[in-house]
């Protein structure tokens, strides 16, 4: 098959989905625009931009490090390493609020830059011949350069790379959908850097030859067809790397085809079931920024330190794309685009229908940071009761039952909420959308998971604990039972072996007796009689 385009492909339909107003025209006008890390007074880097366990902190109030520098290690399997996104001083180490609805703070290293944003030695050994490496070198080097799945999920990318032993992965799917209003950093990234990312995708490849032979290969890049120029760019990269595994498949837009297990569906019809993963179909899929993230640390030995992000909405005067380090502060990007509107109400990290809303614009830059939207303060009309109408399936794209899951999830029924797959719902909100009742049911679904975390996490807790207190009984119950035996046993050696010294005792005792009565009878026999003796014998 032609590596450009093929109209003939065959494309699956999802159940549900909407078409929404896209807004994409408002950022995607302009080329991208890099920032510098010196345009701040402090980068704010969080220690915990994955989704996994912190990792270990490796500097100290201040140490000057350089750009690249490891600023904390990996500390297990679901660990990643954060680099220093340009050279300076550690200011502080120190909670910082961290992009997250509740205004939550975490640990965050704070580094002032001195303006050189020099590299010095910390860059890794660029690997341009990662062909003559294997599979698990090469997962080691994404996993040290930390790169997440930068779609938003912050997954650690060398553990989805990391399949199980002889699973045939035939299907490597990059993804570059973007099908949520507003956000084109995903588009912009493949007009301007689709050798790159194809690049990537032929680094992922080499990776899964491990899973199956050359041969057997194929990458497909999903784009919706509201992104003709990146579609148009990506050909052109794919048709000059001459690689015949990998196609551009331009998709429909529809919201949210961008999913991963819609997109899957989509371009191979392969339907990835309720708790199993695409591995397990044979599929594994990447977002276009995670694609161009793991070529530049492969080839040209650079952690993860920088990403595309939107800055859009009717609340910014200028909307568009930035290169932006991480840890520089949300309000530096909306001065770099022209500062706030008159209309400028809220802040929302992410699009409008699964974004976050943040509570200022102090909060930094991280990994998981792919559109910083500035709106207008949402006038919803008030929920009402849940009607019945069925709107919310009907939308719903993982063919869920939304009111259903609403009505537990208001009740509290944690237990049948989860007969009704819970966990297998994205958040992508089309059921709220199109609610009449105006109901917020992304909210109660997000109520219901965090409730269910919270208990499983208590419960593991009050199993560990007993756990350990079983075990710390039966161990004092051993050690008294091996200390009587012990004792019992001692007790025995003594008995024994006071038994053996009675014995001797009175052995000697017949013995001396016996040996006196025969001297007594001996001395008899040799005394002569008395003449009355005599008579009377
Ligand atoms: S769309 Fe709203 S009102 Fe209709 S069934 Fe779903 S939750 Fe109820
Ligand atoms: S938010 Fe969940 S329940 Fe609602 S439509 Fe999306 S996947 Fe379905």
């Amino acid at each position: 098959m032609s590596a450009l385009l093929d109209p003939s492909r065959l494309l699956w339909r999802n159940h549900g989905g909407l078409h929404l107003p896209e807004h994409k025209t408002l950022s995607n006008q302009r080329p991208t625009r890099p920032i510098s890390a010196s345009t701040c007074k402090e980068l704010v880097v969080p220690l915990l931009q994955h989704a996994g366990m912190h990792p270990d902190i490796l500097v100290k109030v201040g140490e000057s490090v350089n750009k690249g520098q490891p600023l904390a290690k990996s500390q297990g399997y679901a660990s990643l390493p954060i680099h220093a996104s340009t050279s300076g001083l550690i200011r502080a180490i120190e909670k910082r609020p961290i992009p997250h609805p509740s205004g939550l703070e975490d640990t965050c290293i704070i580094i002032e830059p001195d303006g050189a944003d020099h590299w010095g030695a910390h860059k890794l050994e660029p690997l341009p011949h990662y062909a003559e490496l294997d599979g698990v070198t090469l997962r080691s080097r994404i996993c040290f350069a930390g790169i997440v799945g930068l779609g938003g999920a912050v997954f650690p990318a060398a553990i989805k790379l990391n399949v199980r032993p002889k699973m045939p992965i035939s299907t490597l799917i990059i993804n570059g959908a973007e099908c949520e209003p507003y956000i084109t950093c995903d588009d912009l990234l493949m007009r301007e850097k689709p050798e790159e990312i194809i690049a990537g995708a032929q680094v992922i490849l080499h990776i899964l030859l491990s899973h199956t032979p050359p041969e057997g290969q194929e990458c497909l890049i999903g784009i919706e067809d509201n992104k003709p120029e990146a579609i148009q760019a990506m050909q052109a990269a794919v048709k000059a790397s001459g690689d015949q595994r990998i196609h551009i498949v331009p998709i429909p837009t529809l919201y949210p085809s961008g999913g991963e297990k819609q997109l899957i569906k989509i371009l191979t019809g392969r339907e990835v079931a309720s708790g199993s993963r695409p591995t397990d179909s044979g599929v594994i899929c990447h977002n276009v920024a995670t694609a161009r993230a793991i070529y530049r640390a492969v080839v040209w030995g650079e952690p993860l330190i920088s990403r595309y992000i939107t800055v859009t909405g009717v609340g910014v005067a200028e909307a568009q794309n930035f290169e932006v380090p991480f840890g520089v502060p949300i309000r530096t990007l909306i001065e770099q685009a022209g500062g706030y509107t008159d209309k400028a109400e809220r802040l929302i990290m992410g699009g409008p229908m699964m974004g976050i809303s943040l509570a200022n614009d102090s909060i930094p830059v991280v990994k998981a940071s792919n559109c910083i939207l500035v709106e207008q303060a949402a006038n919803k009309p008030a929920a009402q009761p849940c009607i019945r109408c069925g709107a919310c399936a009907a939308a719903c794209p993982v063919t869920l039952l939304p009111q259903q899951l609403y009505w537990h999830a208001r009740a509290k029924h944690f237990e049948e909420i989860e007969k009704y797959h819970l966990f297998d719902c994205i958040e992508c909100g089309c059921c709220a959308y199109v609610c009449p009742s105006h109901l917020p049911l992304v909210d109660y679904y997000r109520f219901a998971k965090s409730e269910i975390r919270h208990q499983r996490q208590v419960q593991h807790k009050a199993d560990v604990a007993r756990e350990r207190h079983e075990f710390r009984l039966e161990r004092l119950e051993r050690a008294k039972r091996e200390k009587a035996e012990k004792l019992a046993k001692h007790k025995q050696a003594l008995q024994n072996k006071s038994a053996t010294k009675g014995d001797d005792a009175k052995q000697a005792a017949i013995q001396a007796a016996l040996e006196r009565a025969k001297a007594k009878k001996e001395k008899a026999q040799q005394t002569p009689l008395t003449p009355n003796e005599d008579k009377s014998a």
